[in-house]
């Protein structure tokens, strides 16, 4: 895979995404990812981006203002 800003090679990892809201903070560590050698910019695969936003959406009812999760697969 290319990295869509500079062309660069994107390999696979993994990294920390920060959903940042109005009324809280939200952070789910080890996320898989594709990220640039290069210039560091990082991609999520369709399924991840869909597993990140149910992620959030689980967590945000029962949280305080910052709460931290690991990312996982299978979403209830
Ligand atoms: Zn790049």
């Amino acid at each position: 895979m290319k990295c869509f800003k500079c062309k660069g090679e994107m390999t696979e990892g993994t990294t920390t995404f920060v959903a940042d809201t109005d009324d809280c903070c939200i952070v789910v560590r080890h996320v898989p990812c594709m990220k640039c050698g290069e210039c560091g910019e990082i991609a999520y695969s369709g399924k991840v981006s869909a597993n990140l936003e149910k992620i959030v959406k689980a967590v945000r009812s029962a949280m305080a203002e910052v709460t931290v999760v690991n990312y996982r697969e299978d979403v209830a």
